[in-house]
């Protein structure tokens, strides 16, 4: 039945997009949106112009308004993470502008149960299916967690991880699937899952003044790893689910940026441009795919394209000075949906 849904699930990658509210403080009176209809469709108003030509229409998959609560987009995807359990690749990934909600989406603000984005939900739900598949299926379940900081991809879950730098990847896992080769853990619980992530959060920090800006341009990588052995003909499934809290997109006027956050932005919009070309050229279904182009593409090569599901949050904020941000987002996830 799960595996009937995701077929259901037409093509393989898919767009939604998803508006954060106005904040406490900002000023809410004029917003970039004009209009989210039922079928993805999404309106944006140039704050700037009058008359003719101030709108521009896009379609996604699906947008979610700024009411929609975490459960919302969460029970959209679940099959899709479910899917994970039999034997498929999946990535999620949250693109968009510092400040737009990615990480809100993807990790969600603060941990309590209500808040939980994406990944601690997707850990959860994996963990209560394979408890009530239990008599007929046993799963292990693992996670890694990495981040790419100027190309240069750091175990998030190592003891000593200032030291080390990563290739890129392990030796290929027995069905032939490619990960990067950081440590990897088992978890049990989402308990489990809610410790590593806090370690993982704390050593994303070394070396920098904020965490906030730090996170902001560096793409996180949490790998969740499913082994289920059928229990009744003893064949094995391995599944691996990918979700990507991607650095901001944000365009770094080169007046603006020296040394090093010039050379930042410079790795963040080589790879997010990366990214870009691969998910573009799975969905025309060339024939030449260009992972070699970023670590981003590379780490996550096996995982993209072929059997597996792709979805892309496409995060905007509503505020009329990032007008300009939100059309270049939106065009971005246009081009790949
Ligand atoms: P990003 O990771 O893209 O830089 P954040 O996830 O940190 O952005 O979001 C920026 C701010 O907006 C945070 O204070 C966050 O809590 C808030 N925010 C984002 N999305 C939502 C939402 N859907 N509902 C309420 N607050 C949100
Ligand atoms: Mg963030």
């Amino acid at each position: 039945k799960l595996f009937n849904e995701v077929q259901e699930l037409k093509g393989n990658i898919r767009v939604y997009c998803r508006v954060r509210p106005f904040l406490p403080g900002q000023d809410g009176k004029t917003s970039t949106v004009d209009y989210i209809g039922e079928n993805g469709e999404i309106l944006i108003t140039n704050p700037f112009k009058q008359g003719k030509d101030t709108c521009r229409m896009f379609k996604f998959n699906k947008v979610f308004n700024t009411r929609a609560s975490q459960a919302e987009v969460f029970s959209d995807i679940q099959p899709l993470i479910r899917s994970v359990l039999d034997g498929f690749n999946v990535c999620i990934f949250a693109y968009g502008q510092t400040g737009s909600g990615k990480t809100y989406t993807m990790s969600g603000p603060g941990t309590s149960k209500e808040n939980w984005g994406v990944n601690y939900r997707a850990l959860n739900d994996l963990f209560d299916i394979s408890l009530s598949r239990r008599n007929a299926f046993s799963y292990e379940v693992g996670v890694q967690m990495v981040e790419i900081y100027n190309e240069q991809v750091r175990d998030l879950l190592s003891n000593n991880v200032q030291q080390k730098t990563l290739g890129i990847w392990s030796t290929s896992q027995p069905n032939g699937l490619v990960v990067p080769d950081a440590s990897l853990h088992p978890v049990k619980s989402t308990s489990d899952v809610l410790e590593l992530m806090d370690i993982g959060q704390t050593n994303r920090a070394v070396g920098s003044t904020a965490l906030n800006e730090r996170s902001s341009r560096s793409h996180s990588i949490l790998t969740v790893h499913v082994r289920g052995l059928d229990l009744k003909n003893e064949s094995t499934s391995r599944g691996c689910l990918h979700l990507i809290d991607l650095a901001g997109s944000e365009r770094v006027e080169r007046s603006e940026a020296i040394g090093d956050r010039l050379k930042e932005a410079q790795y963040i919009n080589k790879s997010l441009s990366a990214l870009g070309d691969v998910i573009f050229a799975l969905a025309q279904k060339n024939s030449h795919v260009p992972y070699r182009n970023s670590k981003l593409t590379q780490v996550l090569q096996s995982s993209l394209g072929g059997q597996a599901k792709t979805l892309m949050f496409v995060q905007i904020n509503p505020n009329t000075e990032s007008y300009s941000e939100t059309m270049s987002t939106l065009k971005f996830a246009e081009r790949v949906s």
